[in-house]
């Protein structure tokens, strides 16, 4: 009995004891909560960290080389260090509680939670690792190496020696993971392995060579190097013998499923809504888009043709485009043109107050360095998370190395009133102004490497329909007929896509909705179909953030009335940082 009274007696006291310090036990919990905030910051490095050393590849191509005399085996010792990953971190990241976290953490934990799961998901239900052999490639990883300036000479040619020693073990596993690979894959494989051997070579081993490695060293680079050509060779002889055999046995199609295809999309897109939702949107939006764009044809075709308008309307759209794409820059100007409309894009902003530009983060317009003119176009280049300070450059590759006929249908595909939309997508108010907003605001590591391609996409083609509404070019017709057209390219991307892994659409169906319904050149259509083959989901990104927002934007009208202002909408948006739609929405919605 009285053993028992002396236990019952410290329990009262410690009970007790937090009772009578009051003070203490509210300083304890704000320490938590800030604790945990700045926890939650070194759990998420921490966890970052050691993502870079399970996959040494993953951090190169984020700029960091720390690791990058290490080739990760594709094996199954590799596999079960990606799944003890997974569960360490899920747990830790589990583990924390929203409620301490601030806004732009719950959305960086949500990211995180994502990585996790999807690096499982890829791992033991897609297993693409088995059917797509376009997996096995050591050349990219190399030529990054070799290319980027990381290090010195000699810290560059330790890591190639180093890596190449493993070539020859990695692809004899890549050989014993394929089972029943497609066949459109193993096509890309072997393209992509003989486009990898230009990176080891001649070239390559004089470099070496020439280097201050030791002698020792240069006689192992030799080795290696006939090596490493050997094992790519002997991988790429494989791919062929394998796609020989399936005139004798159908390989695996190309085509996902809607189980595989549903689960992706939500790990990838992390949308509001399923990939079927998605879909049905979109075809509700593509015929919405080609009515708009009869409409106007049917208003502009006397002022640009003297016979009758024809019956088939497609037909009719399609002959106005062509008609207006002849009014396009000349060659010569193309940059300089990009240039002059920047002032005019950031002044309409301004006048119409559709967000605050940050005037001291100005973009730099400049011709594409050679070193990055794989393919013509424009891209913004923004420093990357490992790089500090930089400019952000609005990328524009002149029209130099294009023969006659190239350079005209490309400039009648970015026309007078295309450019413009381009520039809008590009720069202002689009990714680049997302990007400053993103960087100022919510600054995150984890959202730089990891930020939702879905939401960043979905700005941009977002700033277009915004800027139209807004009136900018007046409510000229020929540019909303350009802008419908551009749209439902965005919007068939996702129908085409879907309707490939899901719906069992082929070739010919493809090319008809690409090039009759959404008036396509037929060379961007048989691309486009291609590209639908080899990947599955990303073509629906843009689409689907965009509608997401545009929904977001419409909702919040109806709910505020009159008190919806659209420059606080745009701003409140952009401030969570590049973060999935539905988790902004969420916190918007919250705080009201
Ligand atoms: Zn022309
Ligand atoms: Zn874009």
């Amino acid at each position: 009995m009285k053993h028992t009274g002396v236990m019952l007696a410290i329990s009262v006291a410690l009970l007790g004891g937090c009772q009578t310090q009051p003070e203490t036990t509210t300083a304890v919990v704000e320490c938590n909560q800030q604790c945990q905030a700045e926890q939650f910051e070194q759990l998420s490095e921490r966890m970052i960290n050691e993502l870079w050393q399970l996959s040494p590849e993953w951090a190169i191509y984020q700029g960091k080389y720390e690791f990058a005399a290490k080739l990760t085996l594709p094996n199954q010792q590799q596999r079960q260090r990606t799944q003890a990953f997974v569960d360490k971190w899920r747990l830790a990241l589990t583990n924390v509680d929203d409620g301490v976290l601030a806004a732009s953490q719950q959305t960086d934990k949500a990211l995180l939670l994502n990585i996790v799961n999807s690096m499982e998901w890829e791992q033991s239900r897609f297993k693409s690792w088995q059917w797509n052999p376009s997996q096995y490639n050591v050349g990219g990883v190399f030529g990054r190496i070799l290319s980027e300036q990381w290090g010195t000479e000699q810290q560059v040619l330790q890591a190639v020696l180093a890596r190449m020693l493993d070539v020859p073990e990695y692809y004899a596993v890549a050989r014993t993971n394929i089972d029943n690979p497609t066949k459109q894959h193993t096509e890309l494989a072997i393209l992509q392995n003989k486009g990898s051997l230009a990176v080891f070579s001649q070239e390559l081993l004089t470099r070496a060579k020439q280097s201050s490695l030791s002698v020792d060293d240069k006689i192992n680079f030799e080795q290696r190097y006939f090596e490493t050509r050997q094992a790519i060779l002997s991988y790429i002889s494989f791919l062929e013998q394998t796609l020989a055999n399936m005139d004798a046995k159908p390989a695996r199609s190309f085509r996902i499923g809607e189980s595989l295809y549903e689960e992706k999309f939500s790990f990838d897109i992390q949308a509001g809504m399923s990939a079927n939702q998605l879909y049905t949107k979109a075809l509700a939006d593509k015929d919405r888009a080609q009515q708009q764009m009869v409409k106007i044809t049917t208003e502009l075709w006397s002022k640009y043709f003297t016979t009758a308008m024809p019956n088939n309307k497609l037909v009719a759209v399609r002959q106005l485009i062509d008609h207006l794409s002849a009014q396009h820059v000349q060659r010569d100007n193309f940059v300089e043109e990009v240039r002059q409309q920047i002032p005019e894009l950031v002044n309409f902003v301004n006048e119409k107050d559709l967000l605050t530009l940050d005037p001291t983060k100005p973009l730099i317009v400049r011709e594409t360095p050679e070193y990055m003119r794989g393919f013509a176009g424009a891209s913004i280049s923004a420093p990357g998370p490992y790089d500090n300070g930089g400019n952000t450059y609005y990328n524009v590759t002149p029209l130099d190395n294009m023969g006659d006929e190239e350079a005209e249908s490309y400039l009648r595909e970015y026309n007078h009133w295309v450019l413009q939309i381009l520039n809008i997508h590009e720069a202002i108010p689009g990714h680049y102004t997302q990007l400053v907003y993103s960087n100022n605001e919510s600054s995150s590591l984890v959202k730089s490497l990891f930020g939702n391609g879905a939401m960043v996409e979905g700005w941009a083609v977002y700033a277009e329909r915004v800027m139209l509404e807004q009136g900018y070019g007046d409510f000229e017709p020929e540019l909303w007929l350009m802008y419908w057209k551009w749209n439902l390219r965005v919007i068939c991307n996702t129908i085409l896509d879907y309707s490939i892994h899901v719906l069992d659409m082929n070739e010919a169906e493809a090319l008809d909705l690409l090039v009759n319904q959404a008036f396509q050149q037929q060379t961007e259509a048989s691309q486009k179909w291609r590209r639908a083959t080899l990947s599955q989901v990303q073509l629906t990104s843009y689409y689907s953030g965009f509608r997401e927002i545009y929904d977001l934007r419409e909702e919040q009208k109806l709910n505020k009335g009159e008190a919806f202002d659209l420059k606080d909408f745009h701003q409140q948006f952009l401030s969570y940082g590049s973060a999935p739609v539905k988790q902004i929405r969420g916190l918007m919605m919250s705080q009201q």
